[in-house]
């Protein structure tokens, strides 16, 4: 079972990617995530990808082909993907991925939210270097500079997160990314959720459409 989550960046899709891995145990894949390993571990992908990143376009296809072939494989029966199909090139490229390993997209879910909601969530998103935690100052009543969920004070902003980089994400986005979505949208699979509600909001509707 295969779930696509498409939507700008910051739009959510990571937050929903762990809620419905707690809730199903799908397994969550997410292609920045993946990429960001590799700077991490300073592999020759991601030491060309790093710059690419950071400046919001997207990295080569070949690039990300390799490593997302290798985390399906792993992934197992039930997949979550987020922040891949990101051009048209990638949607058909995922299609013959999908019938090679006899899957089936069970839900594409786009979560839409206003570009300047976007860009205000993404210029507030941070995370912890310790426990991974992802977080919004935007939706906090006080920050005490320390991670809500561990209490880690080693807490940053992602080098892509910064305005200029977020209006370029959402430039590329708006031209490459949002075609995607002509591949999914007549499919009874498909289905558009309102990304401004609380995100346990979002979740409802999006747990309902899956089960239904
Ligand atoms: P994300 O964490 O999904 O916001 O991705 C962060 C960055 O990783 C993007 O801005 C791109 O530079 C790169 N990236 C992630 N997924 C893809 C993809 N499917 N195709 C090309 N670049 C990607």
């Amino acid at each position: 079972m295969i779930i696509l989550l498409l939507g700008a960046p910051g739009a959510g899709k990571g937050t929903q990617a762990a809620l419905l891995n707690k809730k199903y145990g799908l397994k969550h894949i997410s292609t920045g995530d993946l990429l960001r390993e590799e700077i991490k571990n300073n592999t020759p992908v991601g030491k060309k990808a790093a710059a690419i990143m950071e400046s919001g376009a997207l990295v080569p296809d070949d690039m990300i082909l390799g490593l997302l072939k290798n985390a399906l494989n792993a992934g197992g029966k039930g997949i979550i993907l987020d922040g891949y199909p990101r051009t048209a090139a990638q949607a058909r490229e995922l299609d013959r991925l999908i019938k090679a390993m006899g899957e089936k997209i069970k839900a594409v879910v786009n979560i839409k939210l206003s570009e300047e909601e976007i860009v205000n969530r993404i210029i507030m998103r941070r995370q912890c270097k310790k426990c991974g935690n992802i977080f919004n100052l935007r939706f906090m009543k006080n920050f005490d500079g320390k991670c809500p969920k561990c209490g880690s004070g080693d807490v940053y902003q992602r080098p892509d997160d910064n305005e200029a980089a977020a209006k370029h994400r959402l430039e590329v986005y708006r031209a490459q990314t949002a075609p995607v979505v002509e591949f999914f949208k007549d499919k009874d699979f498909y289905k558009e959720v309102d990304g401004i509600r609380p995100a346990e909001k979002v979740f409802e509707e999006i747990s309902k459409f899956i089960e239904k």
